[in-house]
């Protein structure tokens, strides 16, 4: 039985709903449940009504109203492809109704951006008992950059030491100021302070403050900030060889300073205010006036180059790998109508979601991306949209 209900129906839910549709001999009936119902309409028509055979509306904070769906629905698996703070609510409701769980962000309370998986990583013992199977992260990054490393570490590698993932968005959407995600989540990730693990422990950065000009397969020489993102976690907790892991974001100047400008008058806080005898946050009032991520790929120019720099041990000597794909924004919009963001978030969940319900990535716990057999998942990444490089590099790009 390979009958999966997707929740929310925004621009990563486009693609993974679409790419899921192609699928039959994998997904056999898809099921899409969000918070506004029409939402699901729309991409039920645009995937077919013989594919998505059933949409309702949800509120996913609410575990009563998820069980009572689940039940009514009855899938094998739920994909999560709706915000973070939903992670736990719909782990709640997998246990409840014994069925398996997939998502792309760690879990994050709406209060404080924290960006790690102790919460989700806390619930490993009870899905293990009830024998069900939760996969954490399975986006591009994190989850594809997690595959890499651990395809790097199998195939390249006695032991890895160095890791730098890099993320270029080389795109360009002809908007004044949009972001390519959720912006609520977009923004509480970049504007939190930049840390890195070296040498056993993390170090803090001021946020947006250490850069490394770097050039980029298919794109160019881009300014390139240093972030923490939530697959360093997981990546220095399970290749303990790790001496220094880093994640990099390119942003233009442009970008930055319309953050800066917002930023410094309020508009990011995520913590309430009074406006006119009501409690409003600011960044969830600026995610309602910015774009929508998933109507941004009508004209969206360029590509994408997301990737890991591998540095370690191999046959006595050190070397360094770059393991990347490009993706064009141009082509995801052909063959799904989304933008490279959305479609290299939504393709590696249906690839997740495929190994899941094949039973090739399938054990009872709750599980991180590199902690599968990578090769299986790397052919599905060639085959399904996402073909990827491995360049041996002579001389790391980093000044430090
Ligand atoms: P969008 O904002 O476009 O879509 C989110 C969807 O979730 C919307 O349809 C929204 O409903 C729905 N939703 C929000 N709250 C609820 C709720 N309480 N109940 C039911 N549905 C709800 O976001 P994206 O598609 O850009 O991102 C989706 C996820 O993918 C996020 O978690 C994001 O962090 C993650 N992501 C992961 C990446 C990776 O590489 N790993 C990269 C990019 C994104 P409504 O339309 O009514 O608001």
């Amino acid at each position: 039985m390979s009958r999966i209900l997707i929740i929310g129906a925004g621009g990563v839910s486009g693609v993974v709903v679409k790419k899921c549709a192609m699928l039959p001999e994998y997904f056999s009936e898809i099921h899409l449940a969000s918070r506004t119902v029409s939402k699901c309409e729309k991409l039920q028509q645009e995937a077919g009504k013989d594919r998505v055979v059933g949409v309702y509306a949800v509120d996913a904070d609410n575990v009563p109203q998820l069980v009572e769906l689940i039940n009514k629905v009855k899938p094998a698996l739920v994909i999560n492809v709706a915000l973070p703070y939903q992670d736990l609510p719909i782990m709640d409701a997998c246990l409840e109704t014994g069925v398996h769980y997939l998502d792309t962000a760690n879990y994050e309370p709406k209060d404080e951006a924290k960006f790690e998986y102790s919460w989700q990583w806390a619930y490993h013992e009870k899905f293990k008992q009830a024998g069900l199977m939760a996969l954490l992260g399975s986006g591009f990054d994190p989850g594809v950059t997690n595959v890499f490393t651990a395809y790097a570490a199998k195939h390249y590698f006695d032991e890895v030491q160095y890791l730098d993932i890099v993320d270029c968005n080389g795109g360009d959407h002809g908007k004044a100021f949009a972001t390519n995600f959720n912006p609520e989540i977009n923004i509480r990730e970049i504007t939190q302070r930049g840390k890195y693990w070296e040498n056993g422990e993390w170090h803090e950065t001021d946020p947006i403050s250490v850069r490394e000009d770097l050039d980029y397969p298919g794109v160019g020489v881009r300014p390139s900030y240093l972030l923490f993102h939530e697959e360093l976690e997981s990546l220095v907790k399970h290749f303990p060889t790790l001496k220094r892991a880093r994640f990099w974001m390119t942003f233009g100047d442009a970008y930055l300073n319309h953050l800066k400008v917002l930023e410094g008058i309020g508009m990011t806080s995520i913590h309430p205010i009074d406006f006119q005898g009501q409690q409003i946050i600011p960044l969830e009032f600026l995610k309602a006036v910015l774009p929508n991520p998933g109507s941004l790929a009508e004209g969206y120019e360029g590509m994408t180059c997301i990737g890991t720099y591998v540095t370690g041990i191999k046959d006595g000597k050190e070397k360094t790998i770059f393991i990347y794909n490009n993706c064009d924004h141009a082509k995801c919009n052909e063959e799904v109508g989304a933008q490279a963001v959305s479609y290299t978030t939504g393709v590696p969940a249906m690839i997740g979601a495929s190994l899941m319900l094949q039973g090739e990535w399938m054990k009872p716990g709750v599980y991180n991306m590199e902690q599968f057999d990578p090769d299986i998942f790397m052919q599905k990444l060639n085959k399904y949209g996402l073909p990827w490089q491995v360049v041996e590099v002579e001389k790391s790009p980093f000044s430090k």
